[in-house]
């Protein structure tokens, strides 16, 4: 991050988790870098990602994409249930 950058209001109050940030009309929107966790159960076979993001300085929002009504194994959905675990706690840490 440049110092131009890092002055700049928005970034300067980054969240510790963020992986990177969009501009958008609502505000910059912070991201944090996605967990992957590959799923497969039966013939069925994908990837579920579990993330944080906030927009501007509103609380931060854990995000689930691509689980819905995906089977996994039981060992799978620990990993999911872990992955959601730790995601909910950097989203509530600065
Ligand atoms: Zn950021």
């Amino acid at each position: 991050v440049s110092t131009i950058l890092a002055d700049h209001p928005a970034l300067s109050r980054c969240p510790t988790w963020c992986a990177g940030h969009l501009d958008t009309d609502d505000g910059v929107v912070h991201i944090g870098q996605d967990r992957v966790i590959a799923t497969s159960a039966g013939p069925e076979h994908g990837e579920v990602y579990v993330g944080v993001e906030r927009v501007s300085t509103d609380p931060a929002a854990v995000r689930l994409s691509g689980a819905a009504d995906r089977p996994m194994t039981p060992a799978q959905a620990l990993e999911l249930a872990q992955a959601l675990t730790a995601a909910a706690f950097a989203a509530v840490t600065r």
